[in-house]
This record gives structure tokens, sequence and C-alpha cells, in this order.
């Protein structure tokens, strides 16, 4: 019962669209289950394809097409792929999968820039995946865990606990949803497709941008995380740019530590809420861990080594952390990181009484931070009808 403010609304009359799949044809849930144990491509950087193509006896200039095949032509019946030999297509017809994960549902948010997908995966339980529309960009809100162990006080997800970490071919195959997603609409409406570039790629409209911020804390899940970035990147597939991801993080510094050390070239933001130790940690209840002076050196760490800014997200929470005094401590914390605020109204869940601040107090918020220096945006609230805004995320679990 815990979800149902969000399920409830779905029905209502004039409410948002609603899509509820079904499997497409008699015998594709027993073909999904046979497909249970076998390994997903999208779980495979390009190299590691071409290892296992060289291991199964073919050349390794094949692993390229296969590549091509799976992340522009969105193509996995490899069978009728004339270009790959006989032998090798059948075993990646009957030893892998393509990895697509099944949609049990989709919504359409009633302004019409935001839809929120629920996903399938092979041991039963369901994430959340976002596209949104804004300023004429399409962005895919990717989630990376089901469930999350950080326990925010005001998300969603935080308030369904932590299930399991997602693989690296899970993340994947979220974004290659969204951009199937694209693909189709183009197809339904070809004024959305970008030129008429010969590649592919360029022929329906791209996805460009990648946050990842749904559900779960990607630095908790660093390494499947870290692992699908390199893949959405790969240059012969969806060529995402290091700049266009964006990992959000409620302050695992030792994740924050290993992306500087690594030089991971994404970008990351960090969510801050409270600039003293005490309230911070009574909204984020992980700041008892790891504290916001800890959280501080790291975040100086980061930009130092990667020269270059920092996000700090900030949900604004009315009487609670967006007072004129609250802004003047983000003020005083902040001043000497290069960085960008992101002032983001909570997004109402039923597991959280809090308010969202009001127009009025976000933008005297952000007057207050521009006198330190500090550029700021308030984000529109977008997609809050169908629950897919920040800490909007759950799955209600059987
Ligand atoms: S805000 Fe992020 S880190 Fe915090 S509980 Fe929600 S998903 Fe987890």
């Amino acid at each position: 019962m815990r979800w149902r403010h969000w399920e409830s609304t779905e029905f209502r009359p004039n409410s948002p669209r609603l899509r509820v799949y079904k499997p497409a044809r008699p015998g594709c849930a027993d073909r999904l289950m046979s497909e249970e144990t076998r390994p997903s491509l999208y779980g495979y950087t390009c190299s590691e394809l071409e290892a296992l193509v060289v291991e199964w006896g073919s050349k390794g200039v094949h692993a390229a097409k296969i590549w091509r095949h799976l992340y522009l032509e969105g193509r996995s019946d490899w069978e009728t792929i004339h270009e790959l030999p006989q032998q090798l297509a059948q075993r990646l017809h009957t030893e892998m999968s393509a990895g697509e994960l099944p949609i049990t549902r989709e919504t359409h948010s009633s302004d019409g820039f935001t839809r929120k997908y629920l996903l399938g995966l092979k041991d039963g339980h369901q994430i959340e995946t976002v596209l949104m529309r804004y300023s004429g960009r399409v962005t895919a809100c990717i989630s990376s865990q089901v469930g999350c162990a950080m326990g925010c006080v005001f998300c969603a997800t935080g308030q369904m606990g932590y299930t399991r970490h997602l693989t690296a071919a899970e993340i994947v195959a979220q974004a290659l949803h969204v951009d199937r997603t694209l693909r189709e609409t183009t197809q339904e409406n070809p004024a959305l497709a970008e030129s008429d570039h010969e590649s592919p790629h360029h022929r329906h409209e791209r996805l460009r941008n990648i946050v990842l911020m749904g559900m779960g804390e990607p630095l908790h899940n660093y390494d499947a995380v870290i692992k699908a970035t390199e893949i959405l990147r790969d240059p012969g597939g969806l060529a995402l740019g290091a700049k266009k991801i964006t990992l959000s993080t409620v302050g695992v510094i030792p994740g924050i530590i290993r992306l500087a050390d690594e030089r991971q070239p994404i970008h990351l933001a960090v969510s801050l809420h409270a600039a003293d130790q005490a309230k911070r940690a009574s909204i984020v209840p992980v700041a008892k861990k790891w504290t916001l002076d800890e959280l501080m050196q790291a975040c100086r760490y980061y930009v130092e080594k990667m020269d270059r800014r920092i996000f700090f997200e900030w949900t604004l929470i009315e009487g609670e952390n967006d007072r004129a005094e609250d802004a003047h401590a983000v003020g005083r914390l902040l001043k000497t990181v290069p960085c960008q605020v992101n002032l983001i109204p909570l997004n109402p869940t039923s597991g959280y009484e809090g308010v969202p601040s009001d127009l009025t107090s976000a933008k005297r918020f952000q007057s207050i931070l521009a006198e330190y220096g500090l550029p700021s945006t308030v984000r529109q609230r977008r997609g809050i009808d169908i629950a897919a805004g920040c800490g909007q995320l759950a799955i209600a679990e059987e």
C-alpha cells in the first residue's frame, strides 16, 4: 500500500497516458525464461567481445560488425545477418542474450515531456527508467541498483530499501531502451530525424544525455556503473560524449576519490541538501559514515585532480533547508569550490511529509548564492504527475 499514491494517480480519468505491456506473442515469456542464464552482450566492451569472438574460432573483425548491429541497427537476429559466419551467428543465437529488458509499463506525463518505463529483470525484479525532453535535448535518467541502501529520507527509492546492484549490461540496456524508443518515435514522425546522414545512428533522434540519477547510488555499484559508461561512450556504438554523462552521488567518498584517481571523464554531481553536519545527517543518513567535512575534502580533491567544476544538488524543502540563513551557509561552504548548485524543489513521496519550497523562496536562495559568486539553476519540475521526478522512483515489490 505504501506506493499506492502514484499507482492510483495513473488510473484516474484524464490522467497521464499509460500503456501496460503484455508478452508480444505466445511463447515470448518461455523464450525469455530460456535466456535467463545466458550472458548479455550489452555487458561486453568492444574489446571483450572481440576476445570472445576469437575464442570461438572466428576472426576478431566480426566483433565490430556485431557491435554495429547491436548498437546502431538495434538488431540481434544473428542468424539472418549474412555478413557473420554461420557458426558465429549460431553461437550468438544459442549462447548469448541480447540483453533487452522487457517493458512492463510505460507512462507519459500530461505535459508530454516525460516518459517513465518500468522494465523487468531476469530475476523478476523491476527498475524504472525515465526519458526527459528538456530544452530540445533528450536525456535518459538511468537506474544503477534495485532499490537503494542510502536511505535519504525524502526519496522513494531510499524508502523501499536495497535489493541488489544492477549489472553493467542492465545499466546499458536502459539507455538502449530509450534510444530504441526514439528510433520508433522518429519512424512515426520522420521530421524528428537529425539529418540525412548516411550513418544509421543519425537517422533517428539521438539519445544525447544520460544522468545516473535513477534508482540507486551509482558509487555503491562503482565497477558496473563505470563499465557501463565506457560501453555507452564507445565511438562505434551509442558514442555518448563523456561530458554528456552525469553521475550523481549522495557522498560516497571512496567512489569520489576513485573517480578522480582514475580520471573518469564523466561529470560528477554531489547531493548536498544541508550545509551543516547534524542537519545533513538527518536528511542523508550516510553522512553519519562520511561526514560533511570529509565530503568537502573529497570534493576539493576531485576538482583539483580533474581540473573541472562539480555540480551540487540541493533539494529545497520548505522551512527545512530553504531559508536565507541556509543559503548563506551554502555560500560560505562552497564559495572557494569551482561548482554549480542545482536547486530542486522537493518532489512528493508518500513516505516523507516535507513540502517543496515555492518559486519565491527558490529565487531568494539563488540570489543569495549569487552574492557568493556561486552559479545556480532552479530545476524545472517535470514528470511529477507520473512520479518520475527526482527522488520519486520506486517499485512496489509484491
Ligand atoms: S536520493 Fe539517491 S542515494 Fe538517496 S536514497 Fe534516493 S536513490 Fe539512494
